[in-house]
């Protein structure tokens, strides 16, 4: 049975949140629950809600004790501060109980109950659908639409307005209309307040309990629905599990329809660097969508895209000077490759060569897929693909003791292969010392420096691929930072846009821009998305920027990278562990037990393992790795590390079949 719970918010404090509360409670036969209590002093004869509450006829075995009490009657924050008190936020969450229940928090909605919080973002976390409270006075309106929006701001549910007291007509329909909200109630201003009064007028409020009821409902059947209209990436929908309904998303943690908590440790597909739901990303987004939303990137311009830009040129560095927005991953390497490709025909001397590493990818576009082919996911394409030619890449991992040798040869054969077909070749590609997909598969800085290198000496244009790597993956803002060159392009999407939304950008030097100068459109790069520099997601974008200083982010990625080597070097003589490799927030180390063979059945079944203790893990073939968003805590981490020996042991034990089980097939 779903019983209808509610926050009780007030457009401030002393307009008759209590006595509303107080008739839900009467009307729902609910439990009335109210987090902090200030303003208690018995020895002053101050009575406190609570009390007020059970005066007002609610049944006292249905008043939960608040989770904190202060006589000063203050804002939580200060009352508690001079109760010498520190509030701890979580046990303010209101308490799943068998039964209807009202929560009532103190005073109005911008009122701080830490000194990190306010009321609104505590309730936000609540997931509770809110009332809001008005009482027809001076102010009524702009304290209703203000606190309206705030609550929208936060995504927060509010269904609707109770009066307390009668407004007028035109202060009704002023809330209504620009509030666009309801007037659920008007509850008489009692005169006296007592339990005989309010007895008369809460039956009045009975009625909005199926509306709180259906607000606390999710969507119905939604794996159900899904399944019969939805098309799942990189799924096989015929064998695949049910796909799992996310209600809401905060810092790390991914909360499901049924209230599930899932740590995501691998940043939703690499994307999320600060992680979910960042307040600061979260107004630009909505500010922006309300000043410009969108407007055709051809002939016009505007701040979120250009100020982003500069962010990104400075970021950069180098040199970099240049930036051509699209939409993907996949549309910065195909922009990058048509680039180098044009530019040499611009030269009056067409290259039509592209070269790239084995087991790189670089997204699910035709070039992309082509410069990538040898990921192997591309079988009914291959011979449609674009001619591109496979160089070794040199793979580094703690105590690979020939890596070195290995890194000569790569160079040697990258130096053969460019001495043969270099004047040939438009542009050499690369994911900058992780290539992602084939298993977080590492190289080392100094292999950077020779690529460039060598494609500055056979005129190839250097393309780095920094679309997972880039903005703090590795330990510094972008992967060639560890390097000491830069490549000629480099390729953004992923974190670029904070994580919220797609948002890509290919990045050159003035140099190689003025190849396209000419009094012609034919030199010309004739690119363009529907979506070029959409001013919503760059807001997104220069916000997350902004975050990396405010927020020291690259030491956090630091101090995730040590946990990360700690844990991964207490693993280093496991039986089970095999090239374990950490850099910046990724660590990653090929799980032995797992034969190359059954590796997709058994990343399957250690998925689901992972997914059962709530970690989000999705192992690469027999490569398990972390990706974490920046803000996640050691404990966090810890935990998720915690599991991922776990199944280290079952695999040792049993392999599979002990997975299997306890993955509970
Ligand atoms: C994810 C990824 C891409 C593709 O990006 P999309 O936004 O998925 O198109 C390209 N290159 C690398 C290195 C990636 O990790």
């Amino acid at each position: 049975m779903n019983h209808p719970r509610v926050v009780v918010l007030g457009t401030d404090t002393g307009i008759g949140k209590t006595v509303v509360s107080a008739a839900l409670s009467l009307a729902w036969s609910a439990f009335y629950f109210k987090p902090v209590q200030t303003g208690l002093d018995p020895a002053h004869g101050e009575p406190g809600d609570s009390a007020t509450v059970t005066a007002l006829g609610v049944d006292p075995c249905r008043i939960l004790p608040p989770a904190y009490a202060f006589p000063l009657p203050a804002a939580p924050s200060v009352a508690a501060k001079a109760a010498g008190v520190v509030i701890d936020p979580a046990k303010l969450t209101p308490p799943r109980l068998p039964g209807a229940l009202v929560v009532e928090p103190a005073g109005g909605l911008m009122v701080p109950v830490t000194d990190e919080l306010l009321t609104v973002d505590l309730v936000a976390s609540w997931d509770l659908p809110v009332l809001l409270v008005a009482s027809p006075r001076l102010g009524t309106i702009n304290h209703t639409l203000l606190s309206l929006e705030a609550l929208r701001l936060r995504g927060l549910n509010c269904l609707g307005v109770v009066f307390s007291g009668s407004p007028d007509t035109s202060t009704r329909q002023a809330v209504v209309r620009f509030g666009r909200t309801r007037i659920l109630a008007e509850l008489p201003w009692l005169d006296p307040v007592n339990a005989e009064s309010l007895s008369q007028a809460a039956p009045a409020l009975t009625l909005l309990a199926p509306l709180a009821q259906a607000a606390g409902q999710r969507p119905t059947d939604l794996p159900g629905r899904d399944r019969r209209r939805v098309w799942h990436p990189f799924t096989q929908a015929a064998t695949a599990p049910e796909a799992l309904p996310v209600w809401r998303a905060k810092n790390a943690t991914l909360t499901l329809h049924d209230g599930r908590r899932v740590f995501d440790a691998v940043s939703s597909w690499w994307v999320t660097p600060h992680g979910h739901g960042h307040p600061a990303i979260a107004e630009a987004v909505g500010r922006q969508a309300r000043t410009l939303d969108h407007v055709i990137f051809a002939d016009f311009t505007h701040e979120p895209a250009t100020a982003l830009a500069e962010g990104v040129c400075e970021a950069l560095g180098n040199g970099f000077s240049r930036v051509f927005y699209s939409d993907n991953g996949s549309t910065a390497v195909e922009v990058a490759l048509k680039m180098a490709i044009q530019r040499s025909v611009n030269q009056g001397r067409p290259r039509r060569r592209l070269a790239a590493f084995s087991g790189a990818y670089h997204g699910d576009t035709f070039a992309a897929m082509s410069v990538g082919k040898s990921c192997g996911y591309y079988e009914p394409f291959k011979d449609m693909l674009l001619p591109v030619d496979f160089l070794p890449y040199p793979c580094v991992w703690e105590g690979r003791s020939d890596a070195e040798k290995a890194q000569a040869q790569a160079v040697a054969a990258l130096k053969a292969h460019l001495e043969a077909h270099g004047a040939q070749t438009a542009a050499l590609i690369i994911e900058p010392l992780v290539q992602g997909a084939a298993g977080m598969r590492m190289c080392a800085p100094s292999f950077l420096d020779e690529v460039v290198r060598l494609c500055r000496e056979y005129g190839v244009v250097s393309v780095f691929d920094e679309v997972m790597t880039g903005f703090g993956r590795t330990g510094r803002m972008f992967a060639h930072h560890h390097a000491q060159s830069a490549p000629d392009l480099v390729c953004l999407a992923k974190g670029l846009s904070g994580g919220v939304a797609p948002l890509a950008a290919t990045v050159c030097r003035e140099e190689f821009y003025e190849g396209f100068m000419s009094d012609s459109f034919a030199t010309a790069l004739a690119h363009g998305h529907s979506f070029t520099a959409n001013p919503v997601v760059c807001a997104a974008g220069l916000a997350s920027l902004a975050l990396f200083e405010e927020e020291s982010t690259l030491e956090r990625v630091g101090k995730i990278e040590a946990l990360h080597r700690a844990r991964l070097g207490a693993l280093a003589d496991h039986p089970g562990v095999a090239r374990p490799r950490v850099l910046g927030c990724i660590a990653a180390f090929e799980a032995v037990a797992l034969d190359a063979a059954y590796a997709d059945a058994a990343s399957r079944t250690l998925k689901r393992f992972f997914l059962q203790r709530g970690q989000l893990l999705r192992p690469l073939g027999n490569t398990i790795y972390l990706m974490p968003p920046y803000c996640a805590s050691p404990e966090e981490l810890g935990l998720a590390w915690d599991y991922v020996e776990e199944a280290l042991s079952l695999l040792a034990t049993g392999s599979l079949a002990a997975l299997e089980s306890a993955a509970g097939a």
